[in-house]
């Protein structure tokens, strides 16, 4: 089956039962057992429900994974996913990755002795120099948020796999429509799917796929031991976001790549990140090992304007947290998104105070023209 119609029909598609071509709500906490060991299939949710389960099939199916895993949040998948992980152990960081992922890195894991080490993966050579006896794993987001940098998914994981390392990718910006990191090599797969999976800025939630049957045992353990897991609801919900996620991308994209080139032309900004131009650093890389550029546009603007009095005269473009959903929203990643990452490092990396990072939503593309046009001539 092709993405679109596994976007569909993968997973449990609807319910054997009945027919019901939507997979019910099981709203249930626990299960009727037969006798002594008789059950089935379930016993008690935080382990095992229907309707978490069909999102689960779902996302590994679309990932061409080995198995799935649903969980509350996007830090919670990765939190999972951390505690793989020893004392002693250290990972290969990107160094502009999603700033939670900092944050629980450097306040949270550090506790417990988890090392980890900030490099630019977009230089295989960096990430050669530094693995060491201790490194047990890469991980990569690509594109980097906010700076859009790119990492060859297929040569890290070369790499890991010559050192016996994981290579974990969060797949977020891109989603599998655009981007299949198991396929290119990966181990893991994890995602915010607050974000483009689940489309419309209505749930939290986090997945992770694993390519193979140990992986999946020990996680599959962690998620019941550790009980961050997805409530059926937000499972149902979130399986209905999949549904259309190929035609939002589509339109997603469609807009960023006009969105881009309209910035890029205008004097006053002075930089703009997004994959989709040939100027992007990575972009023939990114040509090679995705289907698309994704919506995610990064800018800076000239300093001698107040990026606040930009964001405040915005009028369709919401200024908020978050990405992904089906309309347009801008953030000031310094002081939102990655505010726990620390000012000296932000401005070595270039998340400097004028960068403002638009989510293109997928409204019509001259009316959002129409909105940064008036909000920058106002100025
Ligand atoms: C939002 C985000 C996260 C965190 O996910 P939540 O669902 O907010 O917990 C992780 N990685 C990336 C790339 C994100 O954009």
């Amino acid at each position: 089956m092709n993405i679109e119609s596994l976007l569909i029909h993968g997973g449990i598609d609807g319910d054997k039962q009945t027919g019901a071509v939507s997979v019910p709500i099981y709203q249930t906490s626990t299960y009727r057992q037969n006798g002594l060991g008789e059950n089935n299939g379930y016993e008690y949710s935080r382990t095992g429900n229907p309707t978490r389960e069909a999102l689960e099939k779902l996302i590994s199916d679309i990932e061409a994974g080995y198995s799935g895993l649903a969980f509350a949040s996007g830090m919670a998948a990765i939190t999972a996913v951390l505690t793989l992980f020893k004392s002693g152990d250290k990972i290969i960081l990107s160094d502009n990755v999603y700033g939670g992922t900092y944050r629980v890195l450097a306040k949270v894991f550090k506790n417990f002795n988890l090392n980890f080490e900030l490099v630019d993966t977009s230089n295989i050579k960096n990430v050669e120099d530094s693995i060491t006896d201790d490194v047990k794993a890469i991980y990569i987001e690509t594109p980097t948020n906010p700076l859009m940098t790119i990492t060859d998914i297929k040569k890290i994981s070369q790499i890991a796999k010559k050192n016996k390392l994981l290579t974990i990718v969060d797949n977020t910006f891109m989603t599998p429509y655009l981007q299949k990191p198991i396929e290119l090599g990966a181990d893991i797969v994890i995602h915010s799917a607050t974000k483009y999976l689940g489309g419309h800025s209505d749930l939290v939630a986090g997945l992770v796929v694993v390519n193979n049957e140990d992986l999946s045992k020990r996680l599959h353990f962690i998620q019941n031991s550790t009980g961050g897991i997805l409530n059926p609801f937000d499972s149902w919900l979130l399986i209905r976001g999949i549904k259309t996620l190929s035609v939002r991308m589509d339109r997603h994209e469609e807009n960023a790549q006009y969105i881009a080139k309209f910035l890029n032309e205008n004097p006053l900004v002075e930089k703009v990140y997004y994959p989709g131009l040939e100027s992007h650093i990575g972009h023939d890389i990114q040509k090679k090992q995705a289907k698309g550029y994704g919506a995610i546009i990064s800018f800076v603007l000239k300093d001698t304007i107040n990026i606040n009095d930009f964001f405040k005269k915005l009028k369709l473009i919401t200024f908020g947290e978050s990405l992904g959903g089906v309309e347009s929203l801008m953030c000031h990643p310094a002081s939102m998104t990655h505010a726990a990452i620390p000012y000296e490092i932000r401005q070595k990396v270039g998340i400097v105070d004028n960068l403002a990072r638009l989510s293109v939503g997928i409204e019509n593309k001259e009316d959002l023209i129409e909105d940064l046009t008036s909000a920058i001539k106002l100025l």
